[in-house]
């Protein structure tokens, strides 16, 4: 049976959400603001099912009718409501939002509304929308998840309580990794320094194979530039390259790599977070000194910012590994 309780991390908003239960004082219209993978339609299922639990406690009962069917997402009461790929218009807003919410609930206490990807939604549909959250009927609810609250209509925003979800702690993540037997913990390490404390995008990265061997890809690279005379760099400027759209998580592990390298060359062997790959990084140790490898993380860095900033992706590499490589 899953709670309130049971949402890891974002304490405050949490403690919100329960006073806000518990007292029956509800927010008709929620915002819950954060990037993918955050946990926020977990979150608005929990809501949801608990405000519609029969027993109304801060804690679903889990034995209800309301409890098990929101469990199932088949709860008459609880609609979800999502766009297209690309908008979410104003036909939808008027259809699944609007009239649906002249009807009384069927058998809950609430009738309430989970709008997925509210970044999607159109000016014009905010602006149909905005009598119904400006005057909602008593038994309506109305829970928003959004990437972006910024894409809100300030008419909207001001009507709503906004929760932006904060990411987990790397802690947290390979706990929780490690809890559902996931991967093993050196694994579980990578990939919670890679995931932007977004348990969702840990969950998938754990899961897949690519990110192991682009792991193992990162791992080789200090050692390669190394070796590499200047036609040797183009060739791993090219093997780079190739990983095209996982050029920021590859970008990522090696910075996190020359990271480790630094940490080693300073005595921290137990601080390192591959340590499945500590004879990789002693190596490296032993041919490189300190100052080159502060330059090196220097620019990884540097070419992780303008990979992001979609700066032209080969000159950025080029560019790192002549600044690695440089005496
Ligand atoms: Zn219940």
């Amino acid at each position: 049976m899953y709670s309130l309780d049971d949402f890891l991390g974002n304490a405050r908003i949490i403690k919100g959400l329960k006073n806000m239960i518990s007292s029956g004082r509800i927010n008709h219209a929620l915002i819950l603001d954060a990037p993918e993978g955050f946990g926020k339609l977990t979150l608005a299922k929990t809501i949801a099912k608990t405000l519609q639990c029969a027993e109304g406690r801060e804690v679903p009962c889990g034995h209800c009718f309301s409890c098990r069917s929101a469990d199932s997402d088949e709860n008459p009461d609880i609609v979800f409501v999502s766009g297209s790929k690309a908008t979410l218009g104003v036909e939808t807003v008027r259809e699944e939002i609007i009239e649906k919410s002249a009807l009384k609930p069927y058998s809950s206490r609430y009738k309430i509304f989970i709008i997925r990807d509210s970044q999607k939604m159109t000016e014009q549909a905010q602006n149909a929308l905005l009598k119904t959250i400006e005057e909602p009927p008593s038994y309506g609810v109305y829970i928003f998840l959004t990437t972006n609250y910024n894409t809100f209509l300030d008419t909207i925003l001001s009507r709503c309580t906004l929760l932006k979800l904060m990411g987990l702690p790397e802690e947290v993540i390979v706990g929780e990794l490690l809890k559902r037997g996931l991967c093993t913990e050196d694994n579980a390490r990578a990939i919670s320094a890679c995931c932007g404390g977004s348990l969702g995008r840990a969950v998938r990265l754990s899961g897949d194979e690519d990110f192991s061997r682009l792991r193992e890809q990162a791992a080789h690279i200090p050692q390669r530039i190394e070796d590499a005379d200047f036609m040797g760099l183009y060739d791993i400027m090219e093997d780079i390259l190739k990983v095209d759209d996982r050029l920021t998580e590859l970008l990522e592990l090696l910075y996190m790599f020359y990271r480790d390298i630094l940490v080693y060359a300073a005595g921290g062997e137990e601080h390192i977070i591959q340590k499945d790959y500590e004879k990789d990084i002693k190596t490296i140790c032993g041919r490189v000194n300190m100052k080159r490898l502060f330059r090196g993380a220097n620019a990884v860095f540097e070419a992780g910012r303008s990979v992001r900033m979609n700066v032209n992706k080969q000159m950025s590499i080029e560019n790192m590994l002549f600044r690695i490589k440089e005496r």
